[in-house]
């Protein structure tokens, strides 16, 4: 039963606390999660509304080339259907990217602290891994240039980083895609496009064209909020996407999860206001940090990669037994610090009391 060799150096996903699992144990009735950068305020009601209908037919596979889907997600963000490739999340196609183009000998570079799943799969498939540590957050991206040399199949571009929030600002991002050998393939993650301050935000996706080896990803699990149905998209060049599609499993994305997505697309509304409560809350809650003297990593996401003078694990003991689940720093490559995600309003006050009470 020998597998790879280096599973045996590796461990699976761990995953935050499951909120049940929380209740039981600590006897308590509410859980608050802010782990996982889930939307707070769920997702559209427009959606609500047309779930019931939505469950027919669920003896049949799903249509595999979500052509509904993609016609929608084609027309909105004026690209060709066949650039599209879509995912059981956008975690199943971080899976498909490192499968089509990693193997032994091969490396590809990314930047650490970042998404965890660029690593974990890239080693599953035998390549080696270039870890460029980020700069206040920010993705160096001049030494990541650097770290590519001729092995270098694959740079990931983390923007907004998660766990750090910081978005590469355009004139950067422009830079290194200039100057980026063209046979390296640039996967540019921006699971968190839709909270991006509109005076910072570009569209990559307009890149393509012009960068052929630019390959964008963008998932349904977080401004949407339908991470529980898992479905995740990518954007590139026909030549690359027909790769990719090669890879991919024949009925990948649900039928339900194809139908939800096509109508949350329709509700952009929706989007407008979860970015605009999130902008509010996120900066309440930054102001309130000022106050206590902690620090926090810029962040155009719904979440802060607060920095504590005790270790994450401390604190996430702390709050658990409160009812508020974080996401400690220790395990996503950040000690002393923790990854708290923008709940509502509500929420989040009495957050900040169990930490004034944890500070003091
Ligand atoms: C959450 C997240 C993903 C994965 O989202 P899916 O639910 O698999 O679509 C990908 N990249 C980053 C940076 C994320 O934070």
């Amino acid at each position: 039963m020998n597998g790879k060799h280096i599973l045996n150096e590796m461990a699976p996903y761990k995953q935050g606390k499951q909120m049940e699992e929380v209740k039981a144990e600590f006897g308590l009735t509410k859980i608050v999660k802010l782990a996982s950068n889930e939307n707070p305020f769920g997702f559209s009601d427009k959606l609500n509304k047309e779930l019931p209908h939505m469950l027919g037919q669920l003896e049949l596979y799903p249509d595999g080339h979500a052509t509904e889907l993609r016609k929608k997600l084609a027309a909105t963000l004026a690209v060709y259907e066949d650039q599209l490739v879509f995912g059981s999340g956008s975690d199943e196609l971080i899976q498909i990217i490192c499968r089509t183009f990693l193997y032994p000998g091969v490396n590809t570079v990314m930047a650490t602290p970042t998404f965890p799943q660029y690593k974990h799969h890239s080693l599953v498939e035998g390549a080696d891994v270039k870890e460029v540590p980020t700069v206040n957050g920010y993705h160096d991206l001049a030494k990541m240039l650097e770290a590519i040399n001729e092995q270098t199949r694959i740079v990931w571009l983390c923007s907004p980083n998660n766990p750090t929030g910081s978005l590469i600002p355009k004139n950067d991002f422009y830079m290194f895609m200039d100057r980026c050998p063209r046979d390296v393939l640039v996967i540019l993650d921006e699971a968190y496009y839709e909270y991006v301050d509109p005076e910072l935000k570009y569209n990559a996706i307009d890149g393509i064209n012009e960068y052929p080896n630019l390959f964008v990803l963008r998932t349904f699990s977080k401004a949407y909020g339908l991470a529980g149905l898992r479905v995740g998209y990518g954007i590139g060049n026909e030549s690359l996407t027909a790769k990719l599609n090669i890879v991919r499993g024949p009925f990948n994305t649900s039928s339900l999860a194809q139908k939800a997505a096509t109508l949350a697309v329709r509700d952009q509304e929706f989007i407008r206001e979860t970015a605009e409560k999130n902008r509010i809350i996120k900066k309440e809650f930054q102001q309130f940090l000022d106050e206590q003297g902690l620090s926090y990593d810029d962040s155009q996401t719904n979440f802060l990669l607060v920095k504590l003078p005790v270790s994450g694990n401390e604190l996430f003991d702390y709050l658990l037994t409160r009812g508020f689940i974080v996401r400690p720093g220790e395990a996503i490559g950040c000690p002393n610090a923790a990854r708290i995600t923008i709940g509502n309003q509500q929420d989040m006050k009495e957050l900040q009391a169990i930490l004034k009470e944890f500070l003091h």
